[in-house]
């Protein structure tokens, strides 16, 4: 026995095992495409007063004033909105779609 610490034997590797990255969620893209253009805003209805278009959201109820989002004006009711024909005192008219 000798007193000289024991070498570790040098392991050599011919064919080291390939590294194998793990394969992760798909990485995102630096540049995210585009979105697709939202369509343009079609209003259905124009102030009277200014001219602004805006459109009566679908889920009011038919008591709520409609203001002008530009101007403030109080145009009606929804339920003005609503009628066909539209009442006189409402103050805003139908746009027609293109
Ligand atoms: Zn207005």
């Amino acid at each position: 026995m000798s007193d000289e610490p024991k070498r570790r034997p040098i392991l050599s590797l011919k064919n080291p095992p390939k590294v194998v990255l793990p394969e992760g969620p798909k990485k995102k893209p630096a540049r995210a495409p585009a979105p697709p253009a939202p369509p343009p805003v079609q209003h259905d209805w124009k102030c009277k007063p200014c001219g602004a278009g805006f459109s009566i959201e679908a889920n009011l109820a038919d008591d709520v004033v409609i203001r002008c989002p530009s101007c403030n004006a109080k145009l009606g009711l929804v339920s003005d909105f609503r009628a066909d024909p539209p009442p006189a005192k409402l103050r805003a008219r139908p746009t027609k779609r293109v």
